[in-house]
C-alpha cells in the first residue's frame, strides 16, 4: 500500500472525517474526504461530520474554528506550527484598544484569525461574504461605519463595493502571498497569455483587483471556470495550491499562475505523511499533541462571532 491507502485505511478503521483547504498540497487534497475554502468547511465542520474525530489539513486558526464549532469532537492538526502571517496581525488585546478609539463601532474580521481575536469581535467574515455581513453587521448596529481587520485589501475590496465607512485595522495587515501581487505581474501575465481570463483573490491589492476580469474566493474561482469557457485560459491571482486543484479536476483548461511565488508556506507543511502519523497517534498518548483545544472562555465568545457569520451568509 502506497501512503495514500495507508491514510484511507486508517481514517475508516479510526472514524476520522478530513477536512482540507484548497492551499494545502494536491496530495491531500486528493485523500480528503472534503475539500473547501475556510466558510464552506467551517459549515461542514459544524453540520456535516458524523465521525468523533476531524483531522484538519490547513493552517491552525482553521482547525480552532473547527473545535470552536464542535466542541464535543476532537480536532486534530498534523502540524500546529501551521500559523498564519496574516492572523498574526490582530490580536484580541488589538481590538480592545481599538475599541476605546472608536466606541460603539462594530468589528469585522476575516475568519483568517485565531481563536482568541475572534472572541473580541461581533462578527467574523470569509472573502466571499465580506460585503454582504458587513452591511448587515452595519445596519444592526444603526451606523455606516465598521472596523475591518486583519487584511486591508479585503477591507479595500469592502468599502469600494457598499457605502460603509470601513476602518482598517490594523492599517497594514495583509496575507504576505497574496499581497504579493503587482500590476506588473498582471500585465506580463497577459502579454504572456493573451485573451486568459485573470480571476483574483480579494486579498490581492487594489490596483490588481482593479485589472482582474473576475474577483472572487477560491470557491467563487472553481465556480467561474466551471461555468465559463475559456480557450485561452486562465490566470490565477491566488495562492498557488488552487492551481493544482484546477488543473486536476478540470484536465481539458489551461492554467496559468498570476506570480509563481504565491506559495503558502504553512499550508505545504500540512504533508500525507505528517497525516499519517497523526491518524497513527489516534487511541496512544501521542495523540494530545496533535489535538487542537481553544479554553472554554474564549470558545464561547468566538462561536457567537462564527454562529453569527454563518446564519448571515
Ligand atoms: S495564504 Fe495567506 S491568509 Fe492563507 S493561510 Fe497562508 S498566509 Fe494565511
Amino acid at each position: 500500500m502506497d501512503i495514500s491507502e495507508k491514510i484511507s485505511a486508517l481514517k475508516t478503521e479510526k472514524g476520522v472525517t478530513i477536512l482540507a483547504h484548497y492551499y494545502t498540497p494536491l496530495g491531500v487534497h486528493k485523500i480528503a474526504d472534503r475539500i473547501g475554502d475556510s466558510l464552506g468547511l467551517s459549515k461542514i465542520a459544524k453540520n456535516e461530520v458524523d465521525t468523533d474525530y476531524i483531522l484538519f489539513a490547513g493552517v491552525l486558526f482553521m482547525a480552532e474554528t473547527a473545535s470552536v464549532l464542535n466542541p464535543a469532537k476532537t480536532i486534530l492538526s498534523p502540524d500546529k506550527s501551521a500559523g498564519c502571517p496574516l492572523a498574526n496581525f490582530l490580536s484580541g488585546d488589538d481590538i480592545e484598544k481599538y475599541k476605546i478609539q472608536y466606541p460603539d463601532i462594530p468589528v469585522v474580521v476575516y475568519v483568517n484569525t485565531t481563536a482568541e481575536t475572534k472572541a473580541h469581535t461581533d462578527i467574523c467574515c470569509t472573502s466571499s461574504n465580506a460585503i454582504k455581513i458587513s452591511q448587515k453587521i452595519a445596519e444592526e448596529h444603526n451606523t455606516d461605519t465598521i472596523l475591518f481587520g486583519p487584511d486591508k485589501n479585503l477591507a479595500s475590496y469592502v468599502r469600494d463595493r457598499t457605502d460603509l465607512k470601513v476602518i482598517s485595522i490594523p492599517g497594514l495587515g495583509n496575507c504576505p502571498r497574496h499581497n504579493l501581487f503587482t500590476k506588473m505581474d498582471v500585465v506580463n501575465a497577459k502579454n504572456t497569455h493573451p485573451n486568459a481570463i485573470l480571476l483574483v483573490h480579494p486579498e490581492a491589492p487594489p490596483e490588481v483587483q482593479q485589472m482582474a476580469d473576475y474577483i472572487g474566493s477560491t470557491s467563487g474561482m472553481l465556480n467561474y471556470v466551471h461555468e465559463h469557457e475559456n480557450d485561452a485560459g486562465y490566470i490565477i491571482g491566488t495562492e498557488i495550491g488552487l492551481m493544482d486543484h484546477l488543473i486536476w479536476k478540470n484536465p481539458s483548461k489551461k492554467f496559468f499562475p498570476l506570480n509563481p511565488k504565491s506559495l503558502c508556506e504553512n499550508m505545504k507543511k500540512i504533508t500525507l505523511e505528517k497525516i499519517y502519523t497523526t491518524l497513527k497517534s489516534i487511541g496512544t498518548p501521542e495523540e494530545e499533541q496533535f489535538q487542537v483545544k481553544v479554553p472554554s472562555h474564549i470558545a464561547q465568545k468566538a462561536l457567537l462571532s462564527i454562529e453569527k457569520m454563518i446564519d448571515y451568509s
